[in-house]
Protein backbone atom coordinates (compact mmCIF):
# COMPACT_ATOMS: atom_id res chain seq x y z
CA UNK A 1 0.00 0.00 0.00
CA UNK A 2 1.14 3.29 -1.13
CA UNK A 3 1.58 5.65 2.12
CA UNK A 4 -1.15 8.12 2.56
CA UNK A 5 -0.14 11.91 1.25
CA UNK A 6 0.75 14.59 3.49
CA UNK A 7 -1.41 17.36 4.40
CA UNK A 8 -2.17 19.78 3.64
CA UNK A 9 -1.78 18.77 -0.55
CA UNK A 10 -3.25 21.06 -3.03
CA UNK A 11 -6.06 19.56 -5.35
CA UNK A 12 -5.07 21.06 -9.02
CA UNK A 13 -8.27 22.46 -9.95
CA UNK A 14 -8.98 23.73 -6.43
CA UNK A 15 -8.56 27.12 -4.57
CA UNK A 16 -9.28 25.17 -1.44
CA UNK A 17 -7.29 22.34 0.18
CA UNK A 18 -7.84 19.54 1.89
CA UNK A 19 -9.54 20.20 5.16
CA UNK A 20 -9.43 17.77 7.83
CA UNK A 21 -12.66 18.24 9.45
CA UNK A 22 -11.50 19.50 13.09
CA UNK A 23 -13.90 19.72 16.45
CA UNK A 24 -15.43 23.17 16.46
CA UNK A 25 -15.19 25.33 20.17
CA UNK A 26 -17.31 23.36 21.86
CA UNK A 27 -16.46 19.91 23.72
CA UNK A 28 -17.66 16.60 21.76
CA UNK A 29 -16.73 13.59 22.38
CA UNK A 30 -14.34 11.92 19.33
CA UNK A 31 -16.92 9.75 16.84
CA UNK A 32 -14.80 7.12 17.05
CA UNK A 33 -14.32 6.66 20.30
CA UNK A 34 -15.48 2.61 21.36
CA UNK A 35 -18.87 3.87 22.75
CA UNK A 36 -19.17 8.00 23.30
CA UNK A 37 -21.81 9.23 26.36
CA UNK A 38 -25.33 8.89 25.62
CA UNK A 39 -25.44 12.56 25.49
CA UNK A 40 -22.85 13.07 23.05
CA UNK A 41 -25.49 10.76 20.36
CA UNK A 42 -28.86 11.97 22.37
CA UNK A 43 -28.74 15.57 22.17
CA UNK A 44 -32.01 18.06 21.77
CA UNK A 45 -32.38 18.78 18.21
CA UNK A 46 -31.94 21.50 17.01
CA UNK A 47 -35.04 21.67 14.67
CA UNK A 48 -37.73 21.51 16.85
CA UNK A 49 -37.71 17.63 16.44
CA UNK A 50 -38.31 16.74 20.06
CA UNK A 51 -36.20 16.45 22.99
CA UNK A 52 -34.18 13.30 21.65
CA UNK A 53 -33.27 11.99 17.87
CA UNK A 54 -31.79 8.74 19.45
CA UNK A 55 -35.02 6.87 19.42
CA UNK A 56 -36.25 7.95 15.43
CA UNK A 57 -32.61 7.23 14.58
CA UNK A 58 -33.09 3.61 16.13
CA UNK A 59 -36.58 3.22 14.71
CA UNK A 60 -35.01 4.64 10.77
CA UNK A 61 -32.32 1.54 11.29
CA UNK A 62 -35.08 -1.08 11.91
CA UNK A 63 -36.73 0.31 8.65
CA UNK A 64 -33.60 -0.28 7.18
CA UNK A 65 -32.89 -3.82 8.73
CA UNK A 66 -36.59 -4.67 7.67
CA UNK A 67 -35.74 -3.65 3.83
CA UNK A 68 -32.80 -6.05 3.98
CA UNK A 69 -29.74 -3.85 5.26
CA UNK A 70 -27.50 -6.35 6.85
CA UNK A 71 -24.31 -5.05 7.96
CA UNK A 72 -23.93 -4.59 11.65
CA UNK A 73 -21.10 -1.84 10.54
CA UNK A 74 -23.73 0.50 8.41
CA UNK A 75 -26.37 0.31 10.57
CA UNK A 76 -23.67 1.27 13.80
CA UNK A 77 -22.94 4.13 11.46
CA UNK A 78 -26.81 4.53 10.61
CA UNK A 79 -27.40 4.95 13.98
CA UNK A 80 -24.73 7.49 14.98
CA UNK A 81 -24.81 9.91 12.55
CA UNK A 82 -27.37 12.47 13.34
CA UNK A 83 -28.73 13.31 9.74
CA UNK A 84 -31.62 16.10 11.02
CA UNK A 85 -27.80 18.07 11.40
CA UNK A 86 -27.24 17.81 8.04
CA UNK A 87 -30.73 19.36 6.88
CA UNK A 88 -32.29 22.99 6.76
CA UNK A 89 -34.25 23.38 9.91
CA UNK A 90 -37.45 23.34 8.16
CA UNK A 91 -36.75 19.94 7.03
CA UNK A 92 -35.74 18.72 10.30
CA UNK A 93 -38.78 17.06 10.74
CA UNK A 94 -38.22 14.86 8.07
CA UNK A 95 -34.74 14.14 8.61
CA UNK A 96 -35.18 10.76 9.65
CA UNK A 97 -38.12 9.14 7.26
CA UNK A 98 -36.66 7.57 3.94
CA UNK A 99 -36.96 10.21 1.87
CA UNK A 100 -34.21 12.41 0.02
CA UNK A 101 -34.36 16.25 0.80
CA UNK A 102 -32.60 19.36 -0.70
CA UNK A 103 -29.78 20.92 0.23
CA UNK A 104 -29.37 23.62 -1.95
CA UNK A 105 -28.26 25.04 -5.15
CA UNK A 106 -30.65 22.40 -6.62
CA UNK A 107 -28.93 19.30 -5.07
CA UNK A 108 -30.77 16.79 -2.66
CA UNK A 109 -29.45 14.27 0.00
CA UNK A 110 -29.97 10.98 -0.54
CA UNK A 111 -32.39 8.93 1.21
CA UNK A 112 -30.75 6.85 4.11
CA UNK A 113 -31.79 3.50 2.42
CA UNK A 114 -29.81 4.19 -0.35
CA UNK A 115 -26.72 5.66 1.67
CA UNK A 116 -27.23 2.36 3.64
CA UNK A 117 -27.46 0.19 0.60
CA UNK A 118 -24.40 1.64 -1.40
CA UNK A 119 -22.49 1.78 1.87
CA UNK A 120 -22.87 -1.91 2.50
CA UNK A 121 -22.06 -2.88 -1.07
CA UNK A 122 -18.90 -0.76 -0.54
CA UNK A 123 -17.67 -2.83 2.50
CA UNK A 124 -18.90 -6.22 1.01
CA UNK A 125 -18.79 -7.65 4.18
CA UNK A 126 -15.16 -6.70 5.30
CA UNK A 127 -14.28 -8.00 8.77
CA UNK A 128 -12.55 -4.89 9.53
CA UNK A 129 -12.98 -0.71 8.58
CA UNK A 130 -12.18 0.09 4.88
CA UNK A 131 -9.01 1.86 3.67
CA UNK A 132 -8.88 4.84 1.75
CA UNK A 133 -12.44 5.82 0.46
CA UNK A 134 -12.78 8.78 -1.90
CA UNK A 135 -16.16 10.10 -2.11
CA UNK A 136 -17.81 11.82 -5.13
CA UNK A 137 -20.37 14.41 -4.35
CA UNK A 138 -19.99 15.73 -0.93
CA UNK A 139 -23.45 18.05 -0.98
CA UNK A 140 -24.16 18.50 2.52
CA UNK A 141 -21.76 15.78 4.15
CA UNK A 142 -23.89 13.61 5.48
CA UNK A 143 -23.17 10.37 3.39
CA UNK A 144 -19.19 11.23 4.31
CA UNK A 145 -19.86 11.36 8.10
CA UNK A 146 -21.19 7.87 7.79
CA UNK A 147 -18.28 6.39 5.85
CA UNK A 148 -15.90 8.37 8.15
CA UNK A 149 -16.71 5.72 10.64
CA UNK A 150 -16.02 2.75 8.04
CA UNK A 151 -13.44 3.51 6.35
CA UNK A 152 -9.84 4.51 7.70
CA UNK A 153 -9.74 7.91 5.71
CA UNK A 154 -12.38 9.49 3.66
CA UNK A 155 -11.96 12.03 0.42
CA UNK A 156 -14.78 13.89 -0.31
CA UNK A 157 -15.01 15.77 -3.14
CA UNK A 158 -17.49 18.50 -4.19
CA UNK A 159 -17.82 20.53 -7.19
CA UNK A 160 -20.07 23.66 -5.64
CA UNK A 161 -18.16 25.38 -3.55
CA UNK A 162 -21.57 26.43 -1.77
CA UNK A 163 -22.04 22.73 -0.73
CA UNK A 164 -18.21 22.06 -0.01
CA UNK A 165 -18.55 25.09 2.28
CA UNK A 166 -21.64 23.90 3.83
CA UNK A 167 -20.46 20.57 4.28
CA UNK A 168 -17.39 22.12 6.58
CA UNK A 169 -20.00 23.91 8.41
CA UNK A 170 -22.54 21.01 9.39
CA UNK A 171 -19.33 18.76 9.86
CA UNK A 172 -17.86 21.00 12.31
CA UNK A 173 -19.57 19.82 15.45
CA UNK A 174 -17.81 16.44 14.73
CA UNK A 175 -14.76 15.65 15.71
CA UNK A 176 -13.66 13.70 12.51
CA UNK A 177 -9.80 13.52 11.50
CA UNK A 178 -10.43 11.03 8.97
CA UNK A 179 -12.15 13.12 6.97
CA UNK A 180 -10.95 15.63 4.10
CA UNK A 181 -13.06 17.22 2.51
CA UNK A 182 -12.00 18.68 -1.09
CA UNK A 183 -13.39 21.45 -3.57
CA UNK A 184 -12.57 20.53 -7.68
CA UNK A 185 -14.62 18.31 -10.14
CA UNK A 186 -14.60 14.44 -8.64
CA UNK A 187 -14.94 13.26 -12.50
CA UNK A 188 -11.03 13.25 -11.95
CA UNK A 189 -10.74 11.42 -8.92
CA UNK A 190 -8.29 12.70 -6.22
CA UNK A 191 -4.83 11.17 -7.55
CA UNK A 192 -3.10 12.08 -4.86
CA UNK A 193 -5.38 10.06 -2.16
CA UNK A 194 -5.06 6.34 -4.77
CA UNK A 195 -5.34 3.80 -5.01
CA UNK A 196 -8.59 3.69 -3.00
CA UNK A 197 -10.08 0.83 -1.36
CA UNK A 198 -13.23 2.33 -2.41
CA UNK A 199 -15.09 4.75 -4.45
CA UNK A 200 -18.75 6.00 -4.23
CA UNK A 201 -20.26 8.46 -6.51
CA UNK A 202 -23.33 10.34 -5.39
CA UNK A 203 -24.32 11.90 -8.64
CA UNK A 204 -24.65 9.89 -12.12
CA UNK A 205 -22.70 9.76 -15.29
CA UNK A 206 -23.16 8.40 -18.48
CA UNK A 207 -20.16 6.30 -17.88
CA UNK A 208 -17.88 6.03 -15.16
CA UNK A 209 -15.32 8.01 -15.52
CA UNK A 210 -11.86 6.15 -16.61
CA UNK A 211 -10.07 8.32 -13.69
CA UNK A 212 -12.08 6.43 -11.09
CA UNK A 213 -10.93 3.05 -12.31
CA UNK A 214 -7.55 3.96 -12.59
CA UNK A 215 -7.60 5.17 -8.85
CA UNK A 216 -9.02 2.12 -7.79
CA UNK A 217 -6.93 -0.56 -5.68
CA UNK A 218 -6.75 -3.73 -6.91
CA UNK A 219 -9.06 -6.11 -4.89
CA UNK A 220 -11.02 -2.46 -4.69
CA UNK A 221 -14.80 -1.80 -5.27
CA UNK A 222 -16.47 1.34 -6.97
CA UNK A 223 -20.09 2.05 -6.38
CA UNK A 224 -22.22 4.74 -8.35
CA UNK A 225 -25.31 5.56 -10.46
CA UNK A 226 -24.63 5.40 -13.97
CA UNK A 227 -27.55 6.54 -17.19
CA UNK A 228 -29.25 3.22 -18.32
CA UNK A 229 -28.61 2.81 -22.20
CA UNK A 230 -28.42 5.70 -24.60
CA UNK A 231 -31.86 7.94 -25.05
CA UNK A 232 -32.18 6.75 -21.27
CA UNK A 233 -32.85 9.97 -19.90
CA UNK A 234 -33.27 10.09 -16.11
CA UNK A 235 -33.12 6.31 -16.31
CA UNK A 236 -29.72 5.37 -13.91
CA UNK A 237 -28.60 1.93 -12.81
CA UNK A 238 -26.36 1.09 -9.39
CA UNK A 239 -23.36 0.13 -10.69
CA UNK A 240 -20.75 -2.14 -8.92
CA UNK A 241 -16.89 -2.58 -10.19
CA UNK A 242 -14.59 -4.66 -8.64
CA UNK A 243 -11.24 -4.29 -10.01
CA UNK A 244 -9.32 -7.28 -9.40
CA UNK A 245 -5.59 -8.99 -10.82
CA UNK A 246 -7.81 -10.26 -14.08
CA UNK A 247 -9.18 -7.03 -14.62
CA UNK A 248 -12.44 -4.93 -14.15
CA UNK A 249 -15.90 -6.87 -13.44
CA UNK A 250 -19.51 -5.00 -13.39
CA UNK A 251 -22.44 -5.23 -12.02
CA UNK A 252 -25.35 -3.83 -13.06
CA UNK A 253 -27.92 -3.51 -9.62
CA UNK A 254 -31.43 -1.95 -9.12
CA UNK A 255 -32.95 1.41 -11.07
CA UNK A 256 -32.02 4.33 -8.90
CA UNK A 257 -32.30 8.38 -9.19
CA UNK A 258 -29.57 10.72 -8.64
CA UNK A 259 -28.68 14.46 -9.42
CA UNK A 260 -26.03 14.17 -12.47
CA UNK A 261 -22.50 14.17 -12.14
CA UNK A 262 -21.44 17.54 -13.61
CA UNK A 263 -17.79 17.99 -14.99
CA UNK A 264 -16.12 21.89 -14.09
CA UNK A 265 -16.53 23.77 -10.70
CA UNK A 266 -18.58 26.51 -9.85
N1 LIG B 1 -23.57 12.48 -0.48
C1 LIG B 1 -24.28 13.70 -0.54
C2 LIG B 1 -25.23 13.73 -1.71
C3 LIG B 1 -25.20 15.03 -2.44
S1 LIG B 1 -25.98 15.05 -4.00
C4 LIG B 1 -24.97 14.02 0.79
O1 LIG B 1 -24.90 13.21 1.71
O2 LIG B 1 -25.55 15.09 0.90
C5 LIG B 1 -24.60 14.82 -5.09
C6 LIG B 1 -23.58 15.89 -5.12
O3 LIG B 1 -22.67 15.59 -6.16
C7 LIG B 1 -24.09 17.30 -5.40
O4 LIG B 1 -23.75 18.14 -4.34
C8 LIG B 1 -23.34 17.71 -6.68
O5 LIG B 1 -22.95 19.06 -6.71
C9 LIG B 1 -22.14 16.80 -6.61
N2 LIG B 1 -21.44 16.58 -7.89
C10 LIG B 1 -21.96 16.41 -9.13
N3 LIG B 1 -20.96 16.25 -10.03
C11 LIG B 1 -19.80 16.34 -9.34
C12 LIG B 1 -18.42 16.28 -9.69
N4 LIG B 1 -18.01 16.11 -10.95
N5 LIG B 1 -17.49 16.41 -8.72
C13 LIG B 1 -17.86 16.58 -7.43
N6 LIG B 1 -19.14 16.67 -7.03
C14 LIG B 1 -20.10 16.55 -7.97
Amino acid sequence: MKQRPLFPARLDLSSGRPTPVRAASQPAPPMHSARAPATALSPRLAHGHGPDSTAVRRSMVLRLQQQGVNDAQVLSAMRTIERHRFVDSALGNQAYEDTSLPIGLGQTISKPSVVARMAELLRNGAPGKLGRVLEIGTGCGYQAAVLSLLAAEVYSIERLRGLHDKARENLRHLRVPNLHLLFGDGMLGYAKGAPYAAIIAAAGGEAIPQAWIDQLAVGGRLVAPVSAGAGGIGMQVLMVVDKTALGVRQTVLEAVHFVPLKSGIA
